[in-house]
């Protein structure tokens, strides 16, 4: 019978295979969609500017997530340093931007991910995670041989090549990536995110491919499945109504879509003359119409204050 989380299906043999493909990319570093092809375990920095030491920022039991993921005892949050992105407006830039972090070893983040689970989260929340992908695989492996068994959370901009989340599949049950933009030039200008509209396209494909249709149990807990949040910038940088329109058209009209108010102009943004201000009603009102007009009905829809 097949066990649940997925990750406790696969043998031994498997992981370790997945492993060792995951650090072939670290070498010329191939990790993410910049391809920087930096040699990360000689001490090499990319875009993200991580070498192969681990650095998070902070693990602990999350109450402000989706609800099937933060669920009653939270969600296990593990808020690793930097990232693929370079958001001028990014609202956790001292982590994502600034470094913020300690660095740790594979042994004390598989030993956090067990610690999580002893508070009682109902998943491991792997918080911007793409930079870190074999040493979380490596941490999976210890953490599962000690007793690991809540699910995992692979919580994302989106900004993913479609060939390393394949190494994910069958060990990450729950995707919560972003879908930031539909323009390529905004995502580049605002996010130093080449090509993001095609990339992050793939991705949400591949991660549906692997878990489908979000699924809870009876306690309303994500079991499995894809959440897409999508954050509303101001003047509708966000390409709102085409980053709707395609995934009602091109995942499935049953995705939990997490449409989101909160933005405000954090690190650099007041720099950038539109994104200079929080979104008004207005804007927020047409964002919740474009929802209802692709025909979307499953998910969250942030109240504008
Ligand atoms: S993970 Fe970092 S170093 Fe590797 S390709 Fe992406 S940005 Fe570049």
């Amino acid at each position: 019978m097949k066990k649940y989380p997925s990750y406790l299906n696969l043998s031994e043999t498997e992981l370790k295979q997945r492993i060792k493909q995951a650090y072939q990319n670290l070498q010329s570093c191939q990790l993410c969609p910049h391809h920087c092809g930096v040699n990360r375990i000689a001490g090499q920095r990319g875009i993200c500017r991580s070498t192969e030491q681990v650095k998070i920022s902070s693990s602990n039991p999350h109450f402000g997530e989706e609800p099937p993921i933060s669920g009653i005892h939270g969600s296990g949050t593990i808020f690793f340093t930097n990232c693929t992105l370079r958001c001028v407006y990014c609202q956790n830039y001292p982590i994502s931007q600034l470094g913020h972090g300690n660095l740790i070893s594979i042994s004390e983040l598989s030993r956090i991910m067990l610690a999580l689970q002893k508070q009682n989260c109902h998943n491991i929340n792997l918080v911007t995670p793409t930079h870190f992908v074999p040493q979380i695989l490596k941490a999976v492996e210890q953490a599962r041989a000690s007793g690991l068994q809540i699910p995992f959370v692979y919580n994302t901009s989106g900004y993913e090549s479609a060939k390393i989340l394949k190494l994910l599949d069958g060990i990450i049950d729950i995707y919560l990536p972003d879908a930031k933009y539909a323009d390529d030039v905004i995502a580049e200008k605002y996010s130093l995110a080449e090509n993001y509209c095609s990339v992050a396209k793939e991705a949400l494909k591949e991660m549906y491919r692997q878990v489908g249709n979000l699924k809870m149990d009876k306690n309303g807990i994500a079991v499995s499945g894809l959440i897409i949040r999508h954050l509303v910038l101001p003047h509708n940088l966000s390409g709102t109504d085409r980053v709707l329109k395609w995934i009602a058209e091109n995942i499935s009209k049953e995705t939990y879509i997490s449409l989101m108010a909160q933005y405000f102009p954090a690190f650099r943004a007041s720099k950038h003359s539109k994104l200079s201000r929080r979104i008004n009603r207005e804007e927020y009102n047409k964002a919740r119409e474009y929802f209802e007009k692709c025909g979307l009905t499953n998910g969250w829809i942030q109240q504008h204050s």
